[in-house]
Order: C-alpha cells, then structure tokens, then sequence
C-alpha cells in the first residue's frame, strides 16, 4: 500500500481531493466538471470539439463561461489535406488535428481541457498531446448517438 501512495504527487493529490469534492449524487457530468474545475482554483478551461458538435460544443462554452474563460477548437483546425498529413493520396478531404487542438488550447494557457466528441484514437492522440489535465465530456459512437454506455447492461453506477 505504501508504493502505491507514492504514485501520487502534492498536486495530484490536490486533483483527487477536488475530484472527490465534485462529486454530486444525482447530478450531471457538467454540473460534475464545473463544481471539479471550482475545487481545483481552475481559471481557463479548453474544449477540443469533433466539428460536427460544433452547435453543442459552443452551447458547453456558453455555458462554462459564466464561471470561466474558455478557448473552444474544432478537429478541423489548420485546414490541414488529409493526403499531405498521412502522406496517402486516396485519403479525401481535411485532416482531423487533435494535436494541433491540443497546441492551440496550450497557447491559450487553460487549465482543463474536455475532449468532446472526438473519435477513437483521435481522442487518444489529443490527450497525449494535452498539455493540461483533460476530461472527457463526449465520444463518438455512430451507433449509440454518442453514449456507448447503451452497448452495457450496466444499470448503477
Ligand atoms: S474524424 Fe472524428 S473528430 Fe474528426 S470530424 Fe470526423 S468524426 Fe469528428
């Protein structure tokens, strides 16, 4: 037990007393992320949105934004070809760039990025480019209208 509490840093203990302070019974995952961001002193928060939410991911930030400043970037940022990025002339149309979401919410200093919407691994390439925390609000699932908890049988959480 005692190397495991070794894992943690002062400050990711910091997070895990807020993450244990957000919690509220009942409550949605956003009134969750607003009450985690208010327990962490978090200032500037980030939304790295698939661009198909885009209406939904700027309905988030009006929303956040009563409590604080926040950057909003779509997966299409850079207008980069796809072709040129993965170097295969058959790949159609503009590139998602979650590493360039990542680098833009960067230079804009927030302290808390939520992946909304992404799809597979291109979630995962944004939250290891992520220079801040990040939580995940949305993911894509074509089948399930994006909530995959429908493929379980899970009915508590
Ligand atoms: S690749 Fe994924 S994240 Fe990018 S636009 Fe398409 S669905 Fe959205």
């Amino acid at each position: 037990m005692e190397n495991q509490k070794d894992l943690y840093t002062k400050a990711d203990i910091e997070m895990m007393r807020a993450a244990e302070k957000g919690r509220i019974p009942g409550k949605n995952r956003v009134e969750e992320l607003i009450r985690f961001a208010e327990e962490s002193g978090i200032k500037r928060i980030g939304i790295a949105n698939c661009i198909s939410l885009q209406k939904e991911a700027l309905e988030l930030k009006a929303r956040l934004s009563d409590k604080f400043d926040v950057y909003s970037v779509d997966c299409k940022f850079g207008k980069i070809p796809g072709a040129e990025l993965l170097g295969d002339a058959t790949v159609k149309g503009l590139s998602c760039n979650p590493a360039g979401q990542a680098e833009f919410l960067a230079e804009n200093n927030t302290e808390l990025n939520v992946s909304f919407g992404l799809c597979v691994g291109h979630d995962s390439m944004f939250n290891m480019k992520s220079k801040a925390p990040t939580t995940t609000l949305i993911v894509k699932d074509r089948e399930h209208k994006h909530n995959p908890y429908k493929e379980f049988t899970i009915n508590k959480l």
